[in-house]
């Protein structure tokens, strides 16, 4: 009898504690904004540059890429998913043989990572929306940023104004 008491308490505790019961403050959400693609897929839609710069981490020669010379007015997207990265109104002549930024064309577009890849100490962007890799950033620019963003022309498609 007092083990079916036991059990009846211990029926009643569970269900109680069951998760129907629970209240629903754990929703999991599934990021929509991010583009996922294997590395199959992104190898047919970029050129082998763009595919070794973005999805490789590579970096194009110093003063090989289409863009570090453009002075046109417009819009740099990246060549991968085609977010808007960043804006020739802050792009400036550093002189270092790559299309240089003083800031991204808005601050939730970039993530960054600490790379201390080749015995230098350096901070990766890459793009947030698909991971590509787009270049480095220094604390080495013109004012008010102070901020040199070192992007590769092949993680860049530019859309003239
Ligand atoms: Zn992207």
């Amino acid at each position: 009898m007092k083990m079916l008491v036991c059990a009846a308490i211990f029926l009643s505790l569970y269900t109680a504690c069951s998760p129907d019961t629970l209240p629903q403050n754990k929703i999991v959400s599934m990021d929509t904004t991010k583009v996922v693609k294997t590395n199959a897929e992104w190898k047919k839609e970029l050129s082998p540059e763009q595919y070794r710069i973005l999805r490789e981490k590579g970096t194009e020669g110093a003063f090989t890429g289409i863009y570090w010379d453009n002075h046109a007015n417009g819009i740099y997207k990246c060549a991968a998913c085609k977010t808007d990265l960043f804006s020739s109104s802050e792009k400036f002549d550093s002189g270092c043989g790559w299309p240089s930024f003083t800031m991204p064309f808005d601050s939730s577009t970039c993530d960054y990572t600490r790379d201390k890849t080749y015995g230098m100490e350096r901070t990766e962007v890459t793009c947030r929306t698909c991971g590509g890799h787009l270049g480095h950033v220094f604390d080495d620019g013109p004012p008010p940023t102070n901020q040199r963003y070192c992007i590769n022309s092949g993680s860049l498609i530019f859309v003239k104004e």
